[in-house]
C-alpha cells in the first residue's frame, strides 16, 4: 500500500498538508541545528497500533491491563539507552526535553530551592533558569554566562555557585559552540555538593556516535531529547549515573516518581517504540561515520562562512552548530537574515549571540547547522558551496536595518520580504540549492538509518 494512502481517501486538507511540508523538507535545506530526519523505521514505529494503549506505570507495575508488549517494548529502549550511554538507570517516558526537565527538578528539589544554569541569551536552555519558563519562576534562579570568546565563563559559574550554594546545576545549553565542559563543571557542583545535570538534548548523538565525550562518569543525572543528532522521534530521556547513585541511591526512584505520577499521565508508547528503534540504530556501527561526518561537516561549513567574510561566535565550532554573529551589519540583523534565507530555501532560525547588544526577540545572530542535511548524505563539497550561498544572501540584506521606533518594524519588515521575492540573487541561489536536494532525496527514496 502506498504511504499514506488511507489519508488522501479520508482526509484531503490534512494530506495536502502533509504533501506540501514533505515537498518544504524535500526541496530545502534544512539546517536549524536541533532538527533531523527520522528513519522511515521510526516513524512506522511512531505511526504503530501503540499509540492505542493505556499503560500508566512501568514496566512490570501498571495500572492497566494488556500491557505484556508496551512492557517489552519499553524495557528494550530502557536497556538500549543505557547501553548508549553507559549508565545504570534510564527512563524514557517523558514526553519531550521540556518535560525532562521539569521531572529532574521534582525529583532533586523543593520549589523556592537556588538552581544554576547557562543564561538562555548566552545559549543555554528556557527550562535552565530563564525567567519565563517554569523554571525560573518556581525556582530560585541563577544564571551563568559565557565570555565574549564563546567559553563559558568558569570563574564566574564558581563565584556564583560558592555564593549562592545551588541545590542543582546543570551544564548542557542549546547554543553553544564548543565540547561542553563537564569535568570543569563537575569540580564546581562537587565543592558545594550541588546536584549535576548534563543536558545534552542537542549533542546526544554525537556522543552515542563518539564524536563528542559522554558526561556519564562526571555527572549524576543526564536528559536528553531524542529528536534532534539522535535522530529519532520527539521525546525524551533521562538517566542516572553511576556517581549519581552513589550520591543519593534513591535517585533514579525518584525521577521514575517525579515522571509518573508526578508530572505525566499515561506513557506515549508508540513514542517509547520509535525511540527504541532510534536507540537501535544509533548502535548501529555505521552511526559512528555519521556523527562524525556531522562535525566535519560543520567544521568545514564554519570555515567556508569565515573565508567568505562572515564573522563566527567562537572563531568556530566543535559540534553540529554555529552561531553566526552579525553585528559587523548591524545590531538586531538576526531577521533579515532568516528571512532571506527562508526565501533562498535555506532555513536557520535568528539567535541571541554572547553580550548581544539587541533583544532575544530581535537577535545579532542567526544558528545553524548539519545534522539534517548531513543525514541527507551531503559532505564536505557540498558544505563549501551552502557556505557561498549562506554568504551571497547575507550580502543581500546589507541595506536593510531594523527600525529604532518599535512600532515601525513589523511594516519594515514586511515590505523588507516583499522585495527579497523580487530579488534576483536570492532565487538564483532557491533553485540552486533546489538542484542541490534534488540530488540528495530524503523520502523519495528509502532511507535506512544513515543514508
Ligand atoms: C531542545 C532542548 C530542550 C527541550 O526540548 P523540547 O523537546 O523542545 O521540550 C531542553 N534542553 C535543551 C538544551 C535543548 O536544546
Amino acid at each position: 500500500m502506498k504511504r499514506l494512502q488511507k489519508l488522501s481517501e479520508t482526509d484531503n486538507e490534512v494530506f495536502g498538508l502533509i504533501q506540501s511540508e514533505l515537498e518544504r523538507q524535500e526541496d530545502g535545506l534544512e539546517m536549524i541545528p536541533s532538527e533531523n530526519f527520522a528513519s522511515r523505521a521510526v516513524m512506522e514505529a511512531e505511526g504503530s497500533v501503540f499509540t492505542n494503549k493505556y499503560s500508566e506505570g512501568y514496566p512490570g507495575k501498571r495500572y492497566y491491563g494488556g500491557n505484556e508488549f508496551v512492557d517489552k517494548v519499553e524495557n528494550l529502549a530502557i536497556e538500549r539507552a543505557k547501553k548508549a550511554f553507559g549508565v545504570p538507570r534510564a527512563n524514557v517516558q517523558p514526553y519531550s526535553g521540556t518535560p525532562a526537565n521539569f521531572a529532574v527538578y521534582l525529583a532533586t528539589c523543593q520549589p523556592g530551592d537556588v538552581i544554576m544554569g547557562q543564561a538562555l541569551p548566552d545559549g543555554g536552555h528556557l527550562t535552565h533558569g530563564w525567567k519565563t519558563s517554569f523554571s525560573g519562576i518556581f525556582y530560585k534562579a541563577v544564571q551563568y554566562h559565557v565570555k565574549a570568546d564563546g567559553y563559558i565563563d568558569f570563574e564566574e559559574a564558581r563565584k556564583l555557585a560558592l555564593e549562592h550554594k545551588p541545590k542543582l546545576i546543570w551544564v548542557g545549553a542549546s547554543a553553544y559552540v564548543r565540547q561542553f565542559p563537564f569535568k570543569e563543571m563537575a569540580e564546581i557542583a562537587d565543592e558545594v555538593g550541588a546536584y549535576l545535570v548534563a543536558d545534552v538534548a542537542h549533542i546526544s548523538g554525537l556522543i552515542i556516535g563518539g564524536a563528542h565525550q559522554s558526561p556519564s562518569q562526571y555527572v549524576h543525572i543526564i536528559t536528553t531529547t531524542t529528536h534532534k543528532t539522535l535522530r529519532g522521534p520527539r521525546g525524551a530521556i533521562i538517566m542516572v549515573t553511576e556517581k549519581g547513585l552513589k550520591k543519593d541511591p534513591e535517585l533514579a526512584d525518584r525521577i521514575d516518581k517525579a515522571v509518573f505520577p508526578g508530572l505525566q499521565g499515561g506513557p506515549h508508547d508508540q513514542t517509547t517504540a520509535a525511540i527504541a528503534v532510534a536507540l537501535g540504530e544509533a548502535l548501529q556501527p555505521d552511526f559512528k561515520g555519521y556523527a562524525n561526518q556531522i562535525v566535519a561537516n560543520s567544521k568545514a561549513l564554519a570555515a567556508g562562512l569565515m573565508k567568505n567574510g562572515l564573522k563566527l561566535v567562537s572563531n568556530g565550532t566543535e559540534n553540529h552548530l554555529m552561531l553566526v554573529d552579525l553585528t559587523t551589519i548591524a545590531k538586531g540583523h538576526g531577521v533579515f537574515a532568516q528571512e532571506a534565507l527562508e526565501a533562498a530555501g535555506i532555513t536557520v532560525n535568528k539567535n541571541t549571540i554572547p553580550l548581544d547588544p539587541s533583544s532575544p526577540f530581535y537577535p545579532s545572530g542567526i544558528r545553524l547547522g548539519t545534522p539534517a542535511i548531513t543525514t541527507r548524505g551531503m559532505k564536505e563539497p557540498e558544505m563549501e558551496k551552502i557556505a557561498k550561498w549562506i554568504a551571497e544572501v547575507v550580502n543581500e540584506t546589507k541595506k536593510y536595518k531594523l527600525p529604532a521606533e518599535k512600532s515601525e518594524i513589523g511594516e519594515y519588515i514586511r515590505k523588507f520580504k516583499e522585495e527579497l521575492k523580487a530579488n534576483a540573487n536570492v532565487k538564483k541561489v532557491r533553485s540552486e540549492v533546489k538542484e542541490l536536494c534534488s540530488r540528495f532525496p530524503l523520502y523519495k527514496v528509502d532511507m535506512n538509518g544513515t543514508s
